[in-house]
């Protein structure tokens, strides 16, 4: 869409704001609304500057200064705000050169998906996420965070959780990983996905289908594939609606990894293909049958997970979900078959379909900075030709121990995929994708969370040790 494009539907929906958005590092959506007087087709070139020192991992307060420029392509209409307004996904400019703010997620994006071209190995990479997410009652979740969390155990919530719609009827709730994916009444939420997907569909999303998932009180809705910042804004996108939709039905909805001790996690899977002149690169004759190069971009991913890590399972939760017994993967391996190594490949007939799926992904991530990630481990894959081995097909989570020690794992802790990245992060340099000062920003938010977290005292080490 062009600036008159845009403008011209200003005019015919009668638009009365438009809300400028963009994504800081540890990837929560910020906006700024303007009345629609001020907005031009020089708004849409010039952009709008803005105090960037407030925003956690960007300026300094005496360097604040930054421009936002319109993405004119990622235009909607708010579903929710009571007047009429547009929205639109902005890149973060240097305002005196133009040139993309180094720590901009989105930027980031655009360069990631300007290298595939360059490279020549793609001209355009699809990316299928698969977030999940946990719906609790509001009070429910503010007694979460006031009793200690480790009270909260899977039966409890199943208890306390989803069912709450059914005015406490208690005889249809789901067990621990009973949710996948009996009827209603069981299924407590069918009408509040219903609205979440709709709304989606009515701000120009592709989307297919909602269900719930394994834990209790957990869900997920489908999002069709689509290139690589667009999903990112797609991603952005889904999850303001859900959590807009569940708080308008007085809920709380929740993206972080692993919220229920004793039942599933909240992963967010990463179905990945990439085209060339029109034709599906991954299908091809090899194991599953993948493509020589579909194998290379495999053999990157594993190689680079423990890098990928930090990006893609950013939080300290993430590494709760990462442990064996609960569809989330622990050790770096694929497969065609079973779910529970790094790497699977969704089985389908259709070449076109053909793709892999990172599973250890979790939904904190920066969906900008996660797919960037990803993509440049694949493609560091393909141009140096890392074999992945042979592929793992039995279940990984009952292999003796003998035959676990020879396969690597994902990291641990975030302590670990920081110390990752500081280590290995050569290849997300290639081609000014990431830059050093970038990557050196972000660490410098992480860690913070980090120390945050290991220097506080965890509800579950009093019952532990207090009567020590
Ligand atoms: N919740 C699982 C995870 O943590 C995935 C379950 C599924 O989608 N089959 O990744
Ligand atoms: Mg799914
Ligand atoms: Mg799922
Ligand atoms: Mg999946």
């Amino acid at each position: 869409m062009s600036a008159k494009d845009v403008l011209k539907l200003i005019k015919d929906e009668e638009v009365e704001y438009v809300d400028v958005r963009f994504t800081d590092p540890r990837g929560k959506l910020q906006h700024v609304t303007l009345i629609v007087d001020i907005i031009d087709e020089d708004f849409f070139e010039e952009g709008f500057m803005f105090d960037g020192s407030s925003i956690a991992g960007w300026k300094s307060i005496d360097q604040s200064d930054m421009k936002l420029i319109p993405d004119t392509s990622s235009v909607y209409i708010d579903p929710f705000y009571a007047e009429k307004t547009l929205c639109v996904h902005c890149n973060v400019v240097e305002p005196d050169t133009g040139e993309p703010y180094s720590r901009d997620p989105r930027s980031t994006a655009t360069k990631a998906e300007a290298y595939l071209k360059a490279s020549g190995i793609g001209d355009t990479a699809y990316f299928g996420p698969e977030a999940e997410f946990f719906v609790f009652d509001d009070v429910r979740y503010s007694v979460a965070m006031n009793k200690v969390s480790f009270e909260v155990d899977a039966a409890d919530a199943a208890w306390n959780t989803d069912t709450e719609y059914e005015m406490g009827n208690s005889g249809h709730r789901p067990g621990v990983k009973g949710g996948y994916f009996p009827v209603n009444p069981t299924d407590a939420a069918q009408d509040l996905r219903s609205e979440m997907l709709s709304t989606m569909k009515r701000m120009g999303m592709k989307v297919d289908k909602h269900h719930h998932e394994v834990a209790s009180c957990q869900h997920e809705l489908g999002l069709i594939f689509s290139s690589l910042t667009d999903q990112a804004d797609n991603i952005q996108k889904y999850k303001y609606v859900i959590h807009n939709v569940a708080h308008a039905y007085g809920k709380s909805v929740t993206f972080m990894p692993k919220p229920i001790k004793g039942d599933n996690g909240t992963g967010m899977h990463v179905n990945m293909s990439i085209w060339k002149g029109g034709k599906p690169l991954f299908a091809g004759d090899k194991y599953a049958d993948l493509s020589q190069e579909a194998l290379w971009f495999i053999g990157g991913i594993l190689k680079h997970a423990k890098t990928l890590n930090a990006f893609t399972n950013p939080a300290t939760n993430s590494y709760k979900r990462l442990i064996p017994g609960f569809e989330a993967p622990v050790l770096r391996a694929y497969s065609a078959r079973n779910r529970s190594g790094c790497v699977r490949i969704p089985w389908t007939e259709s070449p076109k379909a053909k793709r892999v799926e990172a599973r250890f992904p979790d939904p904190a991530a920066n969906p900008y900075l996660a797919f960037s990630a990803l993509l440049m481990a694949g493609l560091d894959g393909i141009k140096n030709k890392i074999d992945p081995g042979p592929a793992s097909d039995k279940d990984l989570y009952d292999l003796p121990p003998e035959e676990l020690a020879d396969i690597p794992t994902v990291c641990a802790s975030l302590r670990e995929a920081l110390e990752s990245l500081e280590a290995d992060h050569d290849f997300l340099l290639a081609g000014d994708v990431f830059t050093k000062d970038q990557i050196e920003g972000y660490l410098a938010l992480k860690w913070e969370e980090v120390y945050a977290y290991e220097h506080t005292p965890h509800p579950v080490e009093y019952q532990m040790y207090y009567s020590c």
